[in-house]
């Protein structure tokens, strides 16, 4: 760690991911195509290369944002993973966060609401989990749960659910406001990929604990979920708080692009090491001093 401090170009790439998969008012995501690859010319072989070295930079520069947290910085980063059963979420987590030190990190999950979290509003449980200063914080779904399946499934009253799209937007606000970068990302499997990838679920042993007979029952509502995430998109895409769609067909790119977004936002953050607040030199002699022989 932190001896390589070269190679921050951009080789490899052609286009900067986190210009080419940001939603901006033409993105259309019906004919996206979820198994692309943008920016990225090599094969898999080069990309899964690149990204091992971009991971040990990605580790340096998490050093860094967590040295920062405990002298005194405020600033932290929240990767937001959005994506239907299958997308890939898991992935993300496992092999781009897992490259870096787990004390820096704070993950958390949000699944169907327990009775708790139910009397309370839907941002409570999401706030509690928002990362300290210092930390990569990971949310595997987020707030915007509520205007994907929450209004799919119609689980509240439909005036009530727009209001959600400019709350969402609103509560990004305050995030970035306090000091996180914030990185949306939206992870689209293709209809035919997604089905490939529930068989084998159920056709794997190995596997069957990351099935749920509910993941067909939203597979069967692919044309709702579609649009839900459409409009999302469309509302909730915002120059402060932008989405990034990833095409996450190809495992090997949604991982290669979704590290390269953690990087360029961790690279943007600037972080030097933080200066001692003690006198290296009277502690290296207070540490000669110490010498029994
Ligand atoms: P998984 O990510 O596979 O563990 O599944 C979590 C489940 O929780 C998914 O089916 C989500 O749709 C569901 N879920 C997450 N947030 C909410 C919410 N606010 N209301 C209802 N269901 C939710
Ligand atoms: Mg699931």
């Amino acid at each position: 760690m932190g001896k390589k401090k070269k190679s921050t170009s951009s080789a490899g790439w052609s286009g900067d991911p986190s210009e080419l998969l940001r939603v901006g008012p033409d993105f259309d995501l019906a004919s996206f195509d979820r198994a692309g690859t943008p920016g990225w010319e090599g094969d898999k072989d080069a990309g899964e290369q690149f990204m091992a070295q971009r991971g040990e930079e990605l580790s340096d520069l998490q050093e860094r944002l967590f040295a920062d947290g405990r002298s005194g910085g405020t600033r932290s980063v929240l990767l937001l993973l959005q994506g239907i059963d299958t997308a890939g979420k898991g992935g993300i987590v496992r092999h781009v966060i897992g490259m870096v030190d787990p004390q820096g990190v704070a993950l958390a999950s949000f699944g169907v609401p327990t009775a708790e979290e139910r009397e309370h509003h839907h941002l409570w449980r999401i706030r509690k989990e928002l990362p300290e200063p210092g930390k990569i914080g990971v949310f595997d779904r987020s707030h915007y749960e509520q205007v994907l399946v929450v209004k799919v499934d119609e689980l509240e009253p439909a005036d009530v659910n727009e209001t959600r799209y400019d709350e969402c937007v609103e509560f990004d606000r305050t995030i970035v406001e306090s000091g996180t970068t914030l990185i949306k990302v939206a992870m689209m499997v293709s209809h035919a990929e997604q089905g490939e990838r529930l068989q084998e679920r159920l056709e794997r042993p190995d596997k069957w604990w990351k099935y749920n007979p509910g993941d067909v029952d939203v597979r069967e509502e692919w044309d709702d979920y579609q649009a839900a995430y459409a409009e999302m998109l469309a509302r909730t895409s915002v120059p402060e708080a932008p989405w990034y769609v990833i095409p996450a067909d190809r495992k090997w790119y949604a991982r290669l692009a979704v590290t390269e977004l953690l990087h360029g936002a961790l690279t943007d953050l600037d972080l030097g090491w933080p200066a001692a607040d003690f006198d290296p030199k009277v502690e290296l002699e207070r540490l000669a001093g110490t010498s029994r022989a």
